[in-house]
């Protein structure tokens, strides 16, 4: 079996625990406005990998990621938009007693090897990326309802999850926003962080590079006051660890 892959990082150290190996997977099917891996979104784009290649690549770095509780963390693109793939791969990683991350937006259908990547990870950092139906669908061009049956279906998995927000004004910045993200937090029992992460516009000349028009332009990114409000409140409001 091969898997498309857009790219690899072989010192990861913020998508999961310890120092990382991580796997880009070509493919996306949302279109969130702010994107930095544009690139990634072409399923048919990347290069063909089998896991055996991927765990000879990660293996030469194994001490560092053995060292700190490192491992790999597959993510993209979509990543599950390749079940089958990311299961053989992360069967093949567990053997090697490395700690598994999964990184999604959740935006795919719940299919069995859906079921059975998110059975086998160790963790899920989860994007959340807004809570709303009508700001989730102007942000990502996707509606929310699958995503939403995706939190649902890890929500029940002996899975620790670290959840994700882009905290971007005037999208996903707002007291209302505030509230509801903190109420949808509470709701994944098996969550233990939430990582709140200020929008940059480090992705636009990505955007311009490859011929796209980036419609963010002129938005800044969040006050550090804004940030820290947010954060803030979700250290009072939910039991997370709050980053
Ligand atoms: S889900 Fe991730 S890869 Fe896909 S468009 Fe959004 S930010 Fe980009």
């Amino acid at each position: 079996m091969e898997g498309r892959v857009h790219s690899f990082e072989t010192m990861g150290t913020v998508d999961g625990p310890g120092i990382r190996f991580l796997v880009f997977l070509q493919g996306c099917r949302m279109k969130c406005l702010y994107c930095h891996n544009r690139d990634t979104w072409d399923q048919t784009g990347g290069k063909l990998y089998t896991p055996d290649e991927i765990i000879k690549k990660m293996m030469t770095l194994k001490h560092f990621y053995k060292a700190s509780n490192g491992g790999i963390t597959i993510t993209g693109g979509e990543p599950l938009l390749q079940g089958e793939f990311v299961v053989e791969l992360l069967k093949l990683v567990k053997k090697s007693g490395l700690t598994t991350c999964i990184d999604t937006a959740g935006n795919v259908e719940i299919t069995d090897s859906v079921r059975e990547a998110v059975t086998l990870t160790d963790y899920i950092l989860f994007d959340i990326k807004s809570t709303d139906p009508k700001t989730h669908y102007n942000l990502t061009n996707s509606r929310i309802q699958m995503t939403q049956a995706f939190a649902e279906l890890i929500k029940e998995k002996d899975v620790e999850i670290w959840l994700r927000y882009v905290l971007l004004p005037g999208y996903t910045d707002s007291e209302k926003d505030k509230i509801s993200l903190a109420e949808y937090a509470n709701s994944f029992k098996n969550a233990t962080r939430i990582d709140i992460l200020p929008y940059h516009t480090m992705g636009i000349e990505k955007w311009e590079q490859l011929g796209f028009d980036y419609q963010l332009k002129g938005v800044e990114p969040p006050s550090p006051e804004k940030v820290e409000e947010f954060k803030e409140y979700l250290r009072k409001n939910t039991k997370l660890s709050v980053y």
